[in-house]
């Protein structure tokens, strides 16, 4: 029989999981607030420059991620990414890092995510306000069309930890609660762009110690052309104690860091506040990586269940998908 399920948030969890049940034939409809298809997989992009001011690269250690990885770089929408990096410690001195397989979406970050969102039922600009549990199903509220047409026969929630805890208050208050105690941590992105590119000894580092925690040239990604950028990320403690500053003065004082490692004088300054970047401490049913309600026919997934990340995003919403047309099968909604 075919069901009709709405998937929540078009990121690396919601569109697999959505991809996978749509597969099988049934109808999903996956809602979207932004523009297009890739959530915190993102590339900013400008007259003549990119730049990922979100998720840098991805790792694959699960074997159903690394065949996935090597499909997606197979089909030209991932590549491997050999840029020189080192870890910078308290002291400031730089040692190298090992050179493992890191991986980006290829031209731009979200290629991934919006090569295997293209065959879906995408609408995007909706921002999901309200779910209704209705004899037999779901009606969902967006901000920009009001109730939804369909009622669906189940809701797949893809989304950070606290946007989903603000969608289940009315209608599960209890797993809000647990879903609320997953916290996740901001993270203040810079985007410089420059005519005269700085140079430096390595293309990315970690920083341990003072306000940053990573800088990298984007431009050392495969596949990216146009102006030379560097993207500069502020750590979760200077983020979170920073989170109403005014984004000049922001752009002030990261730059003010970023040069005492890399000098140089850009044409063009940005920043971009992550307020749910990355999952500081992960509560409900970690073990499972996702959840699944299935007497009320709700789904959860996304990195903040499954050890954060974009491999642990892609891992959580394949799960849950799987799991729904397990008990599709098995009870015959
Ligand atoms: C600055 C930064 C750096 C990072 N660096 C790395 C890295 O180097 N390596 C790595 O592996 N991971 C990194 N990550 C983490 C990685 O990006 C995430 O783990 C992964 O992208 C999460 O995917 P997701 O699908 O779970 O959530 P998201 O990507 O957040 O997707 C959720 C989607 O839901 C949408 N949405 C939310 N609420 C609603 C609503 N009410 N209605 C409709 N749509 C809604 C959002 O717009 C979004 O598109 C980084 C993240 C950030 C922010």
């Amino acid at each position: 029989m075919k069901h009709r399920i709405a998937v929540v948030g078009a990121g690396i969890a919601g569109v697999p999981c959505a991809r996978l049940i749509a597969d099988e034939g049934h109808e999903v409809t996956l809602l979207e607030k932004s523009r297009a298809a890739g959530g915190r997989m993102t590339t900013r992009c400008g007259d003549g420059w990119q730049c990922d001011h979100g998720a840098q690269f991805f790792t694959a250690r699960d074997p159903s991620f690394s065949r996935e990885v090597q499909r997606w770089c197979a089909d030209g929408l991932a590549a491997r990414w050999t840029g020189r990096l080192v870890a910078f410690d308290a002291a400031g001195v730089a040692q190298p890092v090992a050179n493992h397989d890191r991986f980006v979406g290829a031209p731009r970050m979200h290629s991934v995510v919006a090569a295997a969102a293209a065959s879906l039922r995408l609408h995007t600009l909706q921002t999901v306000t309200g779910l209704r549990h209705v004899d037999g199903g779901w009606v969902l509220t967006t901000r920009e069309r009001g109730e939804w047409p369909d009622v669906f026969d189940a809701v797949v929630l893809a989304m950070p930890a606290h946007q989903a805890g603000v969608l289940l208050r009315d209608v599960s208050p209890a797993l809000s609660v647990a879903v609320d105690r997953a916290a996740m941590q901001p993270t203040w992105a810079l985007m410089l762009r420059y005519t005269d590119p700085p140079g430096a000894a390595f293309d990315a580092a970690f920083v341990n110690g003072g306000p940053l925690r990573w800088i990298a040239n984007d431009s050392s990604k495969p596949g990216r052309n146009g102006q030379s950028v560097w993207v500069v990320h502020a750590s979760a403690e200077w983020s979170s104690r920073n989170l109403e500053r005014p984004v000049a003065a922001v752009c002030d004082q990261l730059l003010d860091a970023f040069n005492t490692i890399v000098p140089g004088e850009p044409d063009a300054c940005t920043a971009h506040l992550w307020r749910y970047a990355d999952v500081a401490k992960s509560t409900a049913d970690e073990s499972r990586g996702f959840v699944w309600r299935g007497a009320e026919r709700l789904g959860l997934c996304g990195d903040w269940l499954a050890a954060g990340r974009v491999e642990g995003a892609w891992l959580s919403g394949r799960s849950l998908g799987a799991a729904m047309l397990r008990d599709m099968e098995r009870s015959r909604w």
